[in-house]
């Protein structure tokens, strides 16, 4: 039996992509390992979104290099979007990858699998020439035509997913569930367009299914995923059918979207699509999306969040920018006044909202009246958070060819430390609102804080959290301490309060907890059960 070890970068898509990847290998016979060591075939699902991330997988790639020198009869394949963008030239400069696999093409995965596999028997696991591998490589052609969208096997591998709780991160049961791949927005910073193609829905009754069957096995939240989410959308009438059922489908172009609401019962809208998963599988306790494309967001969506109660009210939407003109450059779609209408639509429909958010500092020509009026916007949006990426080019982006990178890197990390220290400000804030209220925390896991200690110095009283405390009799054996959970509540805020002893706390994750809220920092909440 052959023992994989598989490594994932990047985002969230990466995750689910792996979950599948395993779940489809595992099927096969295949094993699981942790240990790189103890693996005959290394894989990594690689991301080409971040620098660091890149620089990751290079750095395993090399660890493999040297131990396939050594004699190891390895296989190595990379997966995911570096596979996609590099093609050949990753076989060239790399001659110890034997496979690539790009994340429009993971259902081939064990046939790739199996044929590098024979390749090596025949030519062995260390050669170094490129021809004989290159075969291997994924599609690397953006996917455009409305056939090959219906063709898409990668359909059957989001279906014939096998969720076992147990295995999924911190026993949580939350899962990704895929609604829509690739993206057809052409960020100019961005490689993710040219490396998982153009948006393809799935269908709606395939995506219910698929939570169904998730619910079925134990999982409470389900977080929809696509690049731009709420482009969601799946026209019934021309849908291509395979006996029947329908198949993915390419999406409409851009100016099909802005933020009209459509009345068309053949249309499943975003919008349709979430209330039919809350209506259609109640056993979900929560329904979340990632990520949201703040210009093209109907009212129909806040609607729908503010009628159905486990349609949880946080929006992830990235503005990258406070400067009209940067905007411009990345070729985002919208300027701050959009999106601040926006934020402003959200709060009026759902004051209870969350939001979080994206920026980049240091984007080529970003001057300091550009960098103020990104402070000023985040001064003006309550964001419970936000990721700060500091620019970098990226092989294979429109701006890597038309902007220079002429920020100096002192420059951006100043830029950046100063966002961080404003969004704390910020994060304080929102935090701080929730003091004194009630939510429901899904616990994900324990810890590594070691919790106040069990017996208070001032009293001698035992603490048995939430509020309550004993004082120890005089034979009273020596007392458990109680134990710090983390989780998160619908808005996605992380929660801690103590469970009274180690055995309560293992006994929470993976169960939704009410939590009375009496602190808070800039980055979480802090309660106590109730
Ligand atoms: S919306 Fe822009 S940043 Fe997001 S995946 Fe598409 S091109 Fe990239």
């Amino acid at each position: 039996m052959r023992t994989v070890y598989l490594e994932t970068f990047g985002c969230q898509m990466n995750e689910l992509d792996s979950e599948l990847v395993r779940g489809h290998l595992e099927s096969l016979g295949y094993r699981f390992t942790e240990d790189p060591a103890a693996a005959s075939i290394l894989l990594y699902n690689t991301c080409s979104v971040r620098e660091l991330a890149e620089n990751k997988a290079y750095s395993r790639l090399g660890l493999a290099g040297v131990r396939k020198k050594k004699g190891e009869e390895l296989l190595v394949g990379v997966l995911g979007c570096m596979a996609e963008r590099d093609g050949v030239d990753m076989l060239r400069r790399h001659p110890q990858v034997d496979l690539l696999c790009g994340p429009g093409e993971l259902d081939k995965l064990p046939n790739l699998i199996d044929n590098a596999t024979r390749t090596a028997a025949i030519s062995g696991f260390n050669r170094g020439e490129v021809d004989g591998r290159v075969a291997l490589a994924g599609n690397t052609s953006r996917r455009s035509a409305a056939l090959s969208a219906s063709e898409d096997d990668l359909e059957s591998l989001d279906l014939a997913r096998a969720f076992d709780p147990e295995q999924s991160a911190g026993k949580a049961r939350s899962a990704y569930v895929r609604i829509t791949r690739g993206c057809n927005k052409f960020c100019t910073y961005c490689v993710v367009p040219y490396t998982r193609g153009a948006e393809v829905h799935r269908p709606p009754d395939g995506i219910i299914e698929e939570c169904r069957r998730l619910a079925e096995a134990g999982v409470l939240e389900v977080t929809l995923l696509g690049q731009t989410v709420n482009h969601y959308r799946y026209t019934h009438g021309i849908a291509v059918t395979v006996d029947g059922v329908e198949r993915p489908q390419v999406g409409p172009g851009l100016k099909a979207f802005r933020n009209e609401v459509i009345d068309d019962p053949a249309t499943t809208t975003f919008a349709r699509l979430l209330s039919r998963i809350h209506d259609e599988v109640p056993e979900l306790a929560r329904i979340r999306f990632l990520t949201s494309y703040p210009r093209d967001f109907g009212d129909d969506v806040l609607d729908a969040m503010a009628t159905r109660p486990r349609i949880c009210r946080y929006l992830h939407l990235p503005v990258q920018s406070g400067s009209n003109r940067i905007l411009k450059l990345m070729n985002r779609g919208y300027t701050v006044e959009e999106y601040l209408d926006f934020v402003d639509r959200v709060l009026e429909k759902l004051p209870d909202a969350c939001i979080a958010g994206d920026l980049i500092v240091g984007f080529p020509t970003e001057t300091d009246e550009d960098f103020e009026e990104t402070r000023t916007l985040m001064q003006r949006v309550p964001f419970k958070n936000n990721f700060i990426f500091k620019y970098s080019p990226r092989p294979g982006t429109v701006a890597i060819d038309r902007f220079p990178d002429d920020v100096p890197d002192e420059v951006k990390r100043a830029r950046n430390n100063d966002l961080l220290a404003l969004q704390a400000e910020v994060g304080a804030r929102v935090h701080a609102s929730w003091v004194g209220r009630e939510t429901e925390v899904l616990v994900e896991r324990i810890t590594e804080r070691s919790s106040a200690p069990a017996v208070s110095a001032a009293d001698g009283r035992i603490r048995l959290g939430s509020g309550l405390s004993v004082s120890p009799g005089p034979n009273a054996a020596t007392p458990t301490r109680p134990v710090q959970v983390s989780g998160r509540t619908p808005g996605d805020l992380i929660t801690v309060f103590d469970a009274p002893d180690r055995s309560t706390a293992e006994s929470l994750i993976g169960s939704i907890v009410r939590v009375r809220i009496e602190g808070s920092g800039p980055l979480l909440l802090r309660g106590v059960s109730v």
